[in-house]
C-alpha cells in the first residue's frame, strides 16, 4: 500500500495514484493527496525530501534543493514588522538555500519526477515561460530521466542548468507562453509523451507546499499571513492545503493563514475577478487585450491565462477559506520594493518575488497586516547573481525550433525519437 491515496473533493472518491490528474467521474475539482501519516516527521534528507511524509512519493532523490525559512531583521525593521519570516526559494548558500535554478519551481519538479517514475509511464512534457522549464531541465540533469520542455523563443536564455545534461529536450516556439502551452498539448497527443499536469498534479502542489511546512517547523506555528506573487495561483492553493495538514497535525496552531496573493499590472485576471466577488474569470472584463498586457508586465512568469481559479479546491476556494486578499502591483512599485528588499537583506530577487514584496508593503500600509503579526513572505525566486558568481551554469541548446504551435504535430515523432535515444 502506498503511503498516501488520492481524494476527489468533488465527489469524495478515493483513488489509487496512477499519476492521476483528475477525478475519473469528471468532477471539476482538484484531486488531493491524503497522507496516511497525519503527523509530520522530518526525514534525514538534505533538501525537500525532508518533507517526504507529505509528498506523494515513496522513494526520494539525494537533492540539496529545498525550502529555507529565516527571520528577517533589517527589512522587517525598515517596514515596521516585528515578526516577518522569509521563505527563500533560490540560491543563497549563506542561508542554506541551494536551489541552483533559483526559483521554487524546482520544489515542484523534484517530487513530480519521482511521482512519475513510481506511478506513471512515459516522458514528461512541460510548457514553461522559463522558470519551470529550467527547474525540470535541472531535475533531468540530476536524475538522468529525460524531459521535454517547451518555451517561447524569447524565453530561451532562461533555460540553463548547473550541471551538464543531454537529457533535456528543449523546444522553442515563436510566440508567448500560451503558444508554448498549445504546442505542449499537441505533443501530448502522442503516446509516450505525457502532460506534467500543472496545478492538477499533486506532486507540484505538495512540492510548493513545503515552503509552508518549512516555515511552520522553523517558526513553531502556522503563520497568520502568507504573501506570494501568483500567475496560476498554484502556490497559494498549495500553501492553504499545507496549512490544513499542519492544523491536522495539532502542533502548529488551529487557524489558517490569510492568503495575500499578488499579480503584476496590467495582467491581473484573478485580482479583478476576486475583487468583483466572482468565482469565474470573464476574459473580456478580467483580461482584455491579453497579449499586450502580458507583454507589458515586468514579471512574465505571473501571466497565466487559464489559472485554476474557479475549479473546486482552486484559488477562489483558497481565498474564501482564508479570508484572503488580492493585490495588483505596478511594475514601478515592484521594482522599487525589490530594490528595497535587496538593499536590506543582501540578495537579488526574481521580478515575481519583487511583486510579492510590493504587495506586502501595501498590506502593511493598509493595516491588513499589523506590526506584530506572524507573517510569511514567500520569496519565490532569487539569487541569480549569487548563482552566476559561484556555479558553472550552462545554457541548454534547443533540439527543435517551431515557428508556431501548429508545427508541434509534425515534430512529435522526432521528439519521441529523441527521447528514446537519450533515455
Ligand atoms: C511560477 C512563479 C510564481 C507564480 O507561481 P504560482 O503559484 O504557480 O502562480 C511566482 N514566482 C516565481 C519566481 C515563479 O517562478
Ligand atoms: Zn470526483
Amino acid at each position: 500500500m502506498r503511503p498516501y491515496q488520492l481524494i476527489c473533493p468533488g465527489c469524495g472518491a478515493v483513488l489509487e495514484d496512477h499519476y492521476t490528474l483528475a477525478c475519473p467521474s469528471g468532477c471539476r475539482a482538484l484531486v488531493r493527496a491524503d497522507y496516511r501519516k497525519k503527523r509530520l516527521d522530518l526525514r534525514d534528507e538534505p533538501g525537500i525530501f525532508r518533507f517526504a511524509d507529505w509528498l506523494p512519493v515513496e522513494g526520494t532523490l539525494p537533492a540539496e534543493a529545498g525550502p529555507v525559512t529565516y527571520r528577517s531583521t533589517a527589512f522587517a525593521r525598515e517596514i515596521g514588522l516585528e515578526n516577518l519570516w522569509i521563505g527563500f526559494s533560490g540560491y543563497w548558500p549563506e542561508h542554506g538555500a541551494r536551489i541552483t535554478t533559483c526559483s521554487f519551481k524546482e520544489l515542484e519538479a523534484l517530487p513530480t519526477v519521482v511521482r512519475m517514475r513510481e506511478t506513471g509511464s512515459g516522458t514528461l512534457v512541460v510548457a514553461s515561460a522559463g522558470n519551470t522549464g529550467r527547474a525540470f531541465c535541472q531535475t533531468a540533469a540530476v536524475t538522468g530521466i529525460p524531459v521535454v520542455v517547451v518555451v517561447p523563443t524569447g524565453g530561451r536564455d532562461r533555460i540553463w542548468t548547473a550541471e551538464p545534461t543531454d537529457r533535456a529536450c528543449l523546444i522553442t516556439v515563436d510566440g508567448d507562453y500560451s503558444d508554448a502551452i498549445a504546442a505542449a498539448d499537441t505533443l501530448c497527443n502522442t503516446p509516450g509523451l505525457v502532460p506534467e499536469g500543472g496545478a492538477r498534479n499533486v506532486a507540484r502542489r505538495d512540492g510548493m507546499g513545503t515552503v509552508m511546512l518549512d516555515a511552520a517547523v522553523s517558526i513553531g506555528r502556522v503563520p497568520e499571513h502568507y504573501v506570494q506573487a501568483v500567475g496560476s495561483g498554484t502556490g497559494g492553493i498549495a500553501a492553504w492545503e499545507a496549512a490544513m495538514r499542519l492544523i491536522g497535525d495539532g502542533r502548529f496552531g488551529s487557524a489558517l493563514p490569510r492568503l495575500h496573493l499578488a499579480q503584476n499590472i496590467p495582467f491581473i485576471p484573478m485580482v479583478r475577478a476576486w475583487q468583483a466577488g466572482r468565482r469565474e474569470i470573464v476574459p473580456e472584463i478580467d483580461m482584455p487585450d491579453a497579449r499586450r498586457s502580458i507583454a507589458a508586465v515586468s514579471a512574465d512568469v505571473l501571466t497565466n491565462r487559464n489559472p485554476p481559479y474557479a475549479i473546486g479546491g482552486g484559488v477562489y476556494d483558497a481565498l474564501t477559506a482564508t479570508d484572503g486578499r488580492m493585490y495588483g502591483v505596478e511594475n514601478r512599485a515592484a521594482e522599487e520594493a525589490g530594490r528595497h528588499f535587496t538593499g536590506a537583506e543582501g540578495i537579488d530577487l526574481d521580478p515575481a518575488a519583487a511583486v510579492a514584496v510590493a504587495a506586502l508593503l501595501e498590506a502593511v500600509e493598509s493595516g491588513a497586516i499589523s506590526p506584530g503579526d506572524c507573517t510569511l513572505l514567500n520569496i519565490t525566486g532569487g539569487g541569480y547573481r549569487r548563482a552566476e558568481e559561484s556555479l558553472d551554469l550552462r545554457v541548454v541548446e534547443p533540439s527543435f525550433r517551431l515557428r508556431s504551435p501548429d508545427g508541434a504535430a509534425a515534430c512529435a515523432r522526432d521528439v519521441l525519437g529523441w527521447v528514446n535515444e537519450h533515455a
